[in-house]
């Protein structure tokens, strides 16, 4: 069996002998260099020496001119040494090995790469000892350690198996303390809403409006008629609401005072994906301080759905209502993507999430 050898790059090379590598004619760096040439590509085999470390052959039919700054430096001290192994390597200074991509053992492995081949060149330190550089190319890329412990392998988030553990027990028990608080709601003082809308934009209005309370009770369902859009050819697709469902119904202006009514009496205002919904409905309030109040009583379902699905089920990777309701394992009353259905759906994965959210329970 002949021992092979995985690049960096992917490409798998074979050992040969001195013997078998001459008569291919292979090259290695060192008679490349003399030769002012460079390799195009990967080696193409290699020979490992007694102490371990690697010597490259190249295939002589992919080599490349070196370019002429590189054939001759004036200034620098060549001084060839012979390594054991019989490759001649060349003194360079620390600075223009890194120009070359040569670094020391140690740099390398800060940079963590591991080096296998025999040294490319050397220099001398003030103290008369050696140091040799190595080609960070031919370097072995290892694997990256925890940030936390900086002993084992990353596994996630740039964290150790166990590191990581620990870090998601600690989020785990934080979330569980959350979603188990008794919070003391009245259940008729916490409501759900959802919107359905001619768009995405800003200038989109609301074409539907449900709004339930946690006791499942349905305090607003209605129909709203634009007054600027005409047609909503995209999402009519999504929600089923044609132009002329919506004709002969009241206008938000109209439902205004009412809504403001029913939020007034409310605690907490809940929908799934609260952003897009608040970012419409905070409308029917003229000044920036009413508006902020709305803000502060809404709560978002899916973000707390995803950070339950996040500590505790990180097999699941969709966070959409119905994702949601799956999850939980909670039956739909309605069809999906209706506003008045997926209210109440919202409605059901709060309380599953929050068992202990309303007074008394
Ligand atoms: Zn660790």
């Amino acid at each position: 069996m002949r021992n092979t050898m995985k690049l960096r790059s992917g490409a798998v090379i074979r050992e040969v002998t001195r013997k078998e590598a001459d008569a291919k004619n292979y090259l290695t760096r060192n008679v490349l260099t003399q030769m002012h040439l460079m390799p195009a590509g990967d080696p193409c085999a290699y020979e490992q020496n007694e102490d371990g470390s690697i010597i490259y052959y190249f295939d002589p039919a992919r080599v490349v001119e070196a370019p002429p700054e590189l054939w001759y430096y004036p200034t620098a001290k060549t001084d060839p040494i012979t390594l054991e192994s019989g490759t001649v390597i060349e003194r360079m200074s620390i600075k223009r090995a890194a120009t070359y991509g040569y670094y020391t053992k140690e740099r390398l492995f800060q940079m963590h790469y591991e080096v296998i081949e025999e040294p490319v060149a050397y220099t001398i330190r003030n103290d008369k000892s050696y140091m040799y550089f190595y080609d960070k190319k031919t370097a072995v890329r290892m694997p990256l350690s925890c940030v936390k412990c900086g002993k084992d392998v990353r596994y996630k988030r740039k964290l150790c198996q166990a590191c990581y553990e620990e870090e998601m027990a600690v989020r785990r028990a934080e979330g569980d303390e959350h979603r188990n608080a008794s919070y003391g709601y009245s259940r008729e003082r916490v409501l759900f809403f959802d919107l359905e809308l001619t768009g995405v934009y800003d200038h989109d209005e609301i074409i539907s409006i449900s709004i339930t309370n946690a006791l499942g009770e349905v305090i607003m369902d209605t129909l709203v008629k634009p007054v600027r859009n005409k047609k909503w050819k995209r999402t009519e697709k999504i929600h089923g609401i044609t132009p002329e469902m919506v004709q002969d119904s009241p206008t938000l202006e109209e439902l205004t005072p009412r809504i403001k009514e029913i939020f007034a009496e409310c605690d907490n205002l809940i929908a799934y994906g609260v952003s897009t919904d608040y970012s419409h409905i905070k409308y029917i309030y003229e000044t920036q301080a009413e508006r902020e109040a709305l803000h502060d009583k809404t709560r978002c379902c899916a973000n707390e759905f995803v950070r339950y699905i996040h500590e505790h089920r990180p097999d699941v990777v969709h966070a959409s209502l119905v994702d949601a309701m799956d999850t939980m394992g909670i039956a739909w009353d309605g069809i999906p993507h209706t506003s008045i259905a997926d209210t109440i759906a919202c409605q059901k994965v709060w309380d599953a999430l929050f068992p202990h959210y309303y007074q008394g329970e």
